[in-house]
């Protein structure tokens, strides 16, 4: 019997990638019904509205989504579509893979982490008032439900991919409550739950610096919201950049599949972005649904199309010279 899976194109690149992502799953055999769902800038257009009710209701009745990015105004306009449907299906891991890929050259080799981010709290509960004219708040949220609930994901996480550390980064010294909450709650889990898996806390600032200069010393890390958010872009510079890495957003009964990249506007509509981020993010869902020898298929290929290094079959920011799609076909023959 089919999967069935929402697919949200999304908005700038959205379209491209994800078009190119479903081609390249299509091609590996996995029989899929693809349910196509409007949400973003294109759904204001035609349903009045960023997140139909159809998009919630369909997410809700089949618990499953491949999503491209989507454009969330500055400042100002509808509050990001990305941060709702985290918190309306309670998906509280995001889950990014960073790894040295074959034939991209970066700083660095054997970069081999996974940045696990808890993804319904922190800074961004959306609340914000304005206090007296020329000061406003922005409340940090931090429960010991969803802290406690993300640690016991990540060392879960750990221990069933034989991973050998979980480093928190926190600024606990200044946001002594809500970041002492934090790391309270993952110093618990790693006693109930840990093992032998070795535990380690970092003060961000530190955590930045470290990362930089060695990021192969890390495994799993383990933060807030925000922190996990930045953290998520810096580790895909270490690794060749937003087109290479994928990510996840995990509840107890629903999944959504995307790239950490945004909708990347100065690149939208040109067939010049790079699909592999969102295709490694299919990758990510075919695993989750068991589909476990298509994932490998489909993983083998594009590891083949980057070792071979020709320029024609690879995107720019990778160093090549081909189009989205050409990158999808290259990797489709290759499957
Ligand atoms: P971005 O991730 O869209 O782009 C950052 C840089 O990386 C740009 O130079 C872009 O061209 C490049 N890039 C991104 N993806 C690429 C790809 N697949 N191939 C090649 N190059 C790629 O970040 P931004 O420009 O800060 O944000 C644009 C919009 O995306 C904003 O509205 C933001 O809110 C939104 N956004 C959405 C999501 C999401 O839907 N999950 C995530 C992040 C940002």
């Amino acid at each position: 019997m089919a999967h069935r899976v929402c697919v949200i194109s999304g908005d700038g690149i959205g379209p491209e990638v994800v078009s190119a992502a479903r081609r390249v799953i299509d091609a590996a055999g996995v029989a899929i019904d693809w349910i196509e769902l409007p949400a973003g800038a294109g759904a204001v257009e035609r349903f009045g509205d960023v997140l139909p009710a159809q998009t919630i209701d369909a997410i809700r009745q089949h618990r499953l989504a491949l999503k491209g990015p989507i454009t969330t105004p500055i400042g100002k306009g509808f509050s990001s579509v990305n941060v709702r449907l985290r918190k309306l299906f309670n998906l509280y891991a995001a889950v990014r893979p960073v790894r040295s890929m074959p034939g991209i050259k970066t700083r660095y080799d054997n970069v081999e982490l996974v940045v696990v981010r808890e993804n319904t709290e922190g800074l961004y509960s959306g609340l914000e008032h304005e206090v007296v004219p020329g000061v406003v708040e922005s409340i940090k949220v931090a429960t010991r439900v969803g802290c406690e609930r993300i640690a016991r994901y990540a060392f879960n996480y750990a221990r069933e991919r034989g991973r050998k550390k979980v480093t928190v980064f926190h600024k606990a010294n200044i946001m002594k409550m809500s970041d002492g909450l934090f790391i309270d709650c993952a110093r618990r889990v790693h006693a109930e739950i840990g093992g032998s898996i070795q535990y380690e806390e970092l003060i961000i600032d530190n955590g930045c610096m470290q990362i930089v200069r060695d990021p192969t010393r890390f495994d799993v890390l383990l933060m807030e919201n925000l922190y996990g958010d930045l953290i998520s872009d810096l580790c895909a510079g270490l690794v060749g950049g937003l087109g290479v890495v994928p990510g996840a957003n995990i509840g107890d009964d629903c999944a959504v599949f995307e790239a950490v990249h945004g909708s990347a506007p100065d690149i939208a509509g040109k067939n010049i972005a790079n699909p592999l981020a969102v295709i490694m993010s299919g990758v990510m869902m075919l695993n989750h649904i068991g589909q476990t020898e298509a994932a490998t298929r489909i993983r083998d290929a594009y590891d083949a199309v980057l070792t071979g290094g020709n320029r024609d079959e690879l995107t720019r920011d990778i160093g090549g010279t081909a189009g989205t799609q050409q990158f999808a076909d290259a990797l489709i023959r290759r499957l």
